[in-house]
């Protein structure tokens, strides 16, 4: 493993981690790449670019090295609270597996208690632990659904995702502000309209 420190930091040191020999071996590929398409590699502009490459996908992707459950039962705690908790505008920054190009937005998630609850902040982890992959919209919602459900064995589960595509905006059909919403429920949110609903109204409202 090999380090890079943001030296402007003071204070604080951001590291981000690389696998040395995938990054060459990344960094390669995009060298051709780069030659496929037409330009000089050797030009002083792109000289770095297919490890600055390589390094940006490593990181886009790193969600595969993460155990999403794992980090929800980091932080479980026995409680018998049993009322909605909701998690709102969580970011989102994910790439879509036909072309490899981002898309973001936010997802809003629930969970109804059932003898247990989950520390907030692991929440937005396990959303981004699935969203660092190649993904569609459809399955990171189920996954992040069935991830909450499994682990938390919760009363019920809601997930709603709402993103932008950059392989609808930047090409093809260029519909610039579209946005695609996903969801997926589990337990009461299945069952019971009401619960939904104050779901659905919750998400919507504006409170801070
Ligand atoms: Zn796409």
């Amino acid at each position: 493993m090999h380090h890079d420190h943001d030296e402007e930091a003071v204070g604080y040191a951001k590291i981000d981690q690389y696998n040395v020999q995938r990054v060459a071996n990344i960094a390669d590929h995009y060298t051709d790449i780069l030659k496929q398409l037409g330009e000089n590699p050797h030009r002083e502009g792109l000289l770095k670019t297919p490890e600055r490459v390589a390094k940006a996908l490593q990181f886009l992707t790193h969600g595969y090295e993460l155990k999403p459950d794992e980090i929800l039962k980091s932080a479980m705690f026995k409680e018998n609270y049993s009322q909605m908790v909701i998690v709102k505008d969580i970011e989102v920054y994910s790439m879509c597996e036909h072309h490899m190009l981002p898309f973001f937005g936010k997802a809003h998630v629930a969970y109804i208690p059932n003898g247990y609850i989950v520390g907030l902040s692991k929440i937005p982890k396990v959303v981004d632990a699935f969203a660092r992959r190649l993904q569609v919209q459809e399955r990171l919602t189920d996954e992040i659904r069935d991830c909450l459900q499994d682990t938390l064995h919760a009363a019920g589960v809601a997930v709603v995702i709402e993103c932008k595509h950059m392989c609808m905006s930047m090409r093809g059909v260029q519909k610039q502000n579209s946005v695609t919403t996903t969801s997926a429920f589990t337990g009461e949110f299945l069952k019971n309209d009401i619960t939904r609903s104050e779901f659905l109204r919750l998400i919507a409202t504006q409170l801070h």
